[in-house]
């Protein structure tokens, strides 16, 4: 496959034309572990965390890259995020049977994707992915063009057991060399799923490229990680009432919260609660309860 648990930059001397390729392995097999899910929705999901971790090569400062898919049907979301730091994890939401060669069209009847970039420090941006392509790779190339303006080619392929993408864009500057991103996107175009999940990234650089002047840059490492944490797990329960929540350590001794993505298991109690509600903001003192 395309090297695996890595993204790789391609640079391409002269043209300003930007690249990049992801291959998932481990990460996929780590992110989906702790979740029974049918394979269509792994392959789903796997081409979302291949597609966030190109996306993420262009974050360019601490933050988050957030991929939404929302559906009328039985999926009622997917997600994949990634940080600076190609630190990545999924979730779905389905209900019922999900068969097996559902497509990503399928999946989502009247649905929409959401591409959200979240700074640690300054303003949100979002923006409304249409679910107008018969994949998310179409999607997401109609997203650049119509948003952004950039000429956008994406390509993303999964088995289930891991994921691989490739992203070429052309860079938003001088806006010079048609003929140039017309050449390089057509070499692009005859790249099969199966070639992206096999070939390793030197060997399809030189399948699609052998002709032009360009080369890789060093990889950058993607894994799984989560990041929940016990002050998030708890700042969540805010959004509860506060006798609701005494009400269950009445009953059971303890809060309970399971993270959706990791399954980290996090236990609130009294003074927790209190110290939630009250105007003290940390909860020192408590343990985590496994
Ligand atoms: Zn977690």
């Amino acid at each position: 496959m395309s090297n695996p648990d890595q993204i790789q930059r391609i640079m391409f001397d002269e043209l300003d034309i930007r690249g990049v390729v992801s291959g998932l392995q481990k990460t996929c097999h780590d992110c989906f572990e702790n979740h029974d899910y049918p394979t269509a929705i792994k392959k789903v999901l796997g081409e979302m965390l291949a597609a966030v971790s190109l996306l993420s090569s262009n974050l360019k400062f601490e933050g988050r890259l957030i991929l939404q898919a929302q559906g009328q049907g039985n999926v009622r979301l997917l997600m994949a995020e990634s940080n600076q730091d190609r630190d990545v994890r999924a979730i779905a939401r389905f209900d019922g049977e999900i068969p097996a060669d559902a497509s990503f069209s399928d999946l989502l009847p009247e649905g929409q994707v959401v591409l959200t970039i979240e700074p640690d420090k300054g303003n949100r941006y979002q923006g409304v992915v249409p679910l107008d392509g018969k994949t998310l790779a179409k999607c997401l190339e109609n997203y650049f063009i119509s948003s952004e303006q950039l000429p956008t080619q994406v390509h993303l392929a999964s088995d289930g057991e891991a994921a691989a993408g490739m992203l070429l864009q052309v860079l938003p500057a001088e806006g010079t060399g048609e003929e140039d991103w017309d050449r390089i996107s057509h070499l692009a175009s005859t790249l099969k799923s199966s070639e992206l999940l096999e070939l390793g990234n030197e060997t399809l650089l030189y399948r699609l490229f052998h002709e032009e002047q360009c080369r890789l840059y060093e990889p950058d490492d993607v894994q799984f990680k989560c990041t929940c944490s016990r002050e998030r797990s708890l700042a969540s329960l805010k959004l509860v009432e506060k006798a609701e929540l005494l009400d269950v350590i009445a009953e059971s001794g303890m809060v309970n919260v399971n993270c959706q993505f990791c399954n980290a298991h996090y236990g609130f109690d009294l003074t927790d609660i209190e110290a939630l509600f009250s105007d003290a903001t940390s909860a020192t003192g408590s343990k985590n309860v496994h």
